[in-house]
C-alpha cells in the first residue's frame, strides 16, 4: 500500500492533494471526503460500505489540519470542529477511485 508524503489542502479548490511514495497523487474532493467520514458517529456502527454523511455547509468541507496516525492512517480535522474521522491510506485510495462521479447530491447548497 502506498504512503502519503505529502499532503496539502487547497482551499480555493476546497481539494485536498495527496502525493503518495509510489509516485501516484489525487486531488481529492474534501466534500466527497467529509460526505464518507469513517469515524462511529458519522457511520453508527453497522458493517457494510460507507454510507453518505450529507455536507450542508463549507464549513463542514474545510480542512482545519491533517494529523498522522501511526503508519496506516491519518486524522482530517474539520473547520466546524468534528476531528474524529480517522481515513486509512487504504480508504483514501478508495475515494480516490471513486470520486471522478460525484453525484448532484453531494453538492454543498449555493451561498453556504
Ligand atoms: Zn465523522
Amino acid at each position: 500500500m502506498a504512503t502519503p508524503v505529502q499532503v496539502e489542502y487547497k482551499d480555493a479548490s476546497h481539494t485536498l492533494h495527496i502525493v503518495f511514495d509510489d509516485d501516484t497523487q489525487c486531488a481529492l474532493p474534501t466534500v466527497h471526503l467529509r460526505g464518507y467520514c469513517p469515524c462511529a458517529r458519522c457511520q453508527g456502527h453497522s458493517a457494510g460500505p460507507p454510507s453518505w454523511i450529507p455536507v450542508t455547509s463549507w464549513r463542514m468541507a474545510t480542512v482545519e489540519d491533517v494529523t498522522p496516525v501511526g503508519n496506516y492512517a491519518m486524522c482530517i480535522v474539520w473547520a466546524d470542529g468534528h476531528d474524529t474521522g480517522i481515513y486509512t491510506f487504504a480508504r483514501l485510495h478508495e475515494l480516490a477511485r471513486t470520486q471522478d462521479e460525484i453525484p448532484e447530491s453531494e453538492r454543498v447548497p449555493e451561498g453556504k
